[in-house]
């Protein structure tokens, strides 16, 4: 690997039993920095013979970890929060040059969220029980156990966050994990792989694997993974999912989303407009619970769009390590192009843009924060997943009907509701099909939270006691205390 004046390089390719390696056979991938579009580093995807290493080092630290208690595994998990808080401001800046996303977003939101997962999920490590069943005599336990050796496969935008949720509630229950970074973002989940060990990690616990989707798919199908977590797309998912069958294996699958807010005429505008942003703009839209179809009742539209439109344009969009900046470019080329030809589509289609719509005439990624008007349920925009900057504003009348429209789609991650009436607020809630909802509030995921989806949008949870029923499985004991009573 090659890499130029990043503060906290990591210094190979992958991270494997517990040390950096490389192996040159492997096909070189360039990383980008989004921000300018230069090569700051070069990877070299996995060989099957580094992802064969991976797996058995991983199986070896497994039957190690597993026999620790829990509050040892909790205690490591915690040093490596707290290495991560006192490293913050480097991963931060690697976090940015890996994904484009500005310095002011990264400080806060991506390696501190990381560190929330392992201080979680350490703190839970040593309160992991069974239970145990009388039966007047005879009677029952219940051990909770953990899967094995575990694979974890990320998406581009939140690398270590992802990272992170995922290994912090797996290696708390006594798993060890092998991790594929996506190769548009491969450099964080290496850091948190180090850091991990400095804490006191058994070697192989955690390792990455550089790579394209062939490298995950050598993953899901290996027999040795207990289980399969997936972060990204709908279609990598079912590709994924339908893998991790063949063996049986468990997953978690987070997928994308199209999600609603709905914001009613007796809204706190101001609240709404910030949550439609949050929901949006943030990480220059490249999140997957982000309330893309915004529908506003008819009595609040024109204002909302006037607040909206006007506070878009407070948006310091420039250089991601300025912490000045509020927005940043797109994590690629790929993903600008893709954003940008749905913004051609929303155009063609009728929907009319009240703000950006172009691609910003500088180096790098950028384009403008997008609002479109009159966007109707049909438009392709309104359908499909963009994961860019790009906001659709769709009136409604009342209530059922924006409840129907709301749901009338195949994902079912987040959903959102603007109102003062508490009553309504929560009676549209629990008719809204989405596994993750805010009321007055958009995007917060404290690690205390489960996250997830419904239909098309996933399977399991992230986060929340609710993640250690996905890395562990219970195994039933019967204890007879009397005699066996056979019929013959
Ligand atoms: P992709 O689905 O393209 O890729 C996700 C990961 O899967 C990548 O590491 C990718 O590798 C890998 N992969 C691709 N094909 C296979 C395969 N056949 N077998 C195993 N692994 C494979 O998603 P993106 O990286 O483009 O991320 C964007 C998507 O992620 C959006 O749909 C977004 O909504 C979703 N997402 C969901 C979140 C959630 O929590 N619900 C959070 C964040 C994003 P490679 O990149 O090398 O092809």
């Amino acid at each position: 690997m090659t890499i130029a004046n990043i503060a906290a390089k990591p210094e190979a390719s992958h991270f494997v039993g517990g040390a950096y390696i490389e192996d040159e056979a492997g096909a070189a991938i360039d990383v980008i920095y989004p921000a300018t579009g230069e090569t700051i580093a070069t990877v070299r995807s996995a060989t099957p013979a580094i992802v064969d290493r991976a797996l058995e080092t991983a199986a070896s630290a497994q039957a190690e970890w597993a026999g620790r208690t829990g509050a040892e595994r909790g205690r490591v998990l915690r040093r490596a929060a707290d290495i991560i808080r006192a490293r913050n401001r480097d991963l931060s800046e690697l976090e940015t040059l890996d994904t484009g996303k500005p310095l002011s977003e990264t400080l806060v939101a991506d390696a501190s969220s990381g560190a929330d997962a392992l201080e979680y999920f350490g703190n839970l490590a040593a309160t992991l029980t069974g239970e145990h069943i009388a039966l007047g005599g005879d009677f029952v336990y219940a051990v909770r156990e953990p899967l094995g050796v575990c694979a974890g496969i990320g998406a581009w935008n939140y690398p270590t966050q992802i990272a992170c949720w995922k290994a912090a509630p797996a290696l708390a229950c006594g798993n060890a994990m092998v991790f594929k970074p996506s190769e548009v973002t491969p450099l964080c989940t290496l850091k948190i792989a180090q850091i991990l060990i400095e804490a006191g990690a058994p070697p192989g616990l955690f390792n990455v694997v550089q790579g394209y989707g062939d490298v995950g798919a050598a993953l899901a199908t290996d027999p040795r993974v207990a289980k399969v977590s997936l972060t990204g797309s709908v279609p990598t998912g079912q590709k994924v999912y339908s893998a991790a069958a063949g063996h049986m294996k468990h997953v978690t699958m987070e997928l994308g989303g199209k999600s609603p807010i709905l914001v009613f005429d007796d809204a706190d505008i101001e609240d709404a407009v910030g949550g439609a942003i949050l929901g949006n703009f943030y990480s220059s839209g490249q999140i997957c619970s982000n309330g893309t179809r915004v529908f506003v009742q008819r009595g609040l539209h024109d204002r909302f769009v006037e607040r909206l439109v006007e506070r878009t344009r407070g948006a310091v969009i420039g250089d991601p390590l300025d912490e000045a900046t509020s927005f940043g470019p797109l994590v690629s080329e790929a993903q600008l192009d893709k954003v940008l030809g749905y913004v051609d589509i929303g155009r063609a289609e009728g929907a009319e843009i009240v703000a950006g719509g172009n691609r910003i005439d500088r180096p790098g990624f950028y384009m403008e924060p997008t609002i479109f008007t009159g966007v109707t349920d049909e438009m392709t925009i309104a359908r499909e997943e963009i994961f860019g900057p790009v906001l659709s504003v769709l009136a409604f009348d009342d209530e059922d009907e924006a409840v129907a429209r709301a749901n009338a789609t195949e994902f079912g991650l987040a959903a959102g509701v603007f109102t003062r009436d508490l009553a309504r607020a929560h009676r549209v809630i629990a008719q809204l099909q989405a596994g993750t909802c805010f009321i007055n509030a958009y995007n917060l995921t404290p690690v205390e939270a489960p996250f997830g989806g419904v239909k098309q949008s996933g399977v399991g949870r992230e986060n929340g006691h609710a993640a250690i029923e996905h890395y562990s499985q219970l195994k039933t004991v019967y204890v007879g205390l009397g005699p066996v009573e056979a019929p013959f």
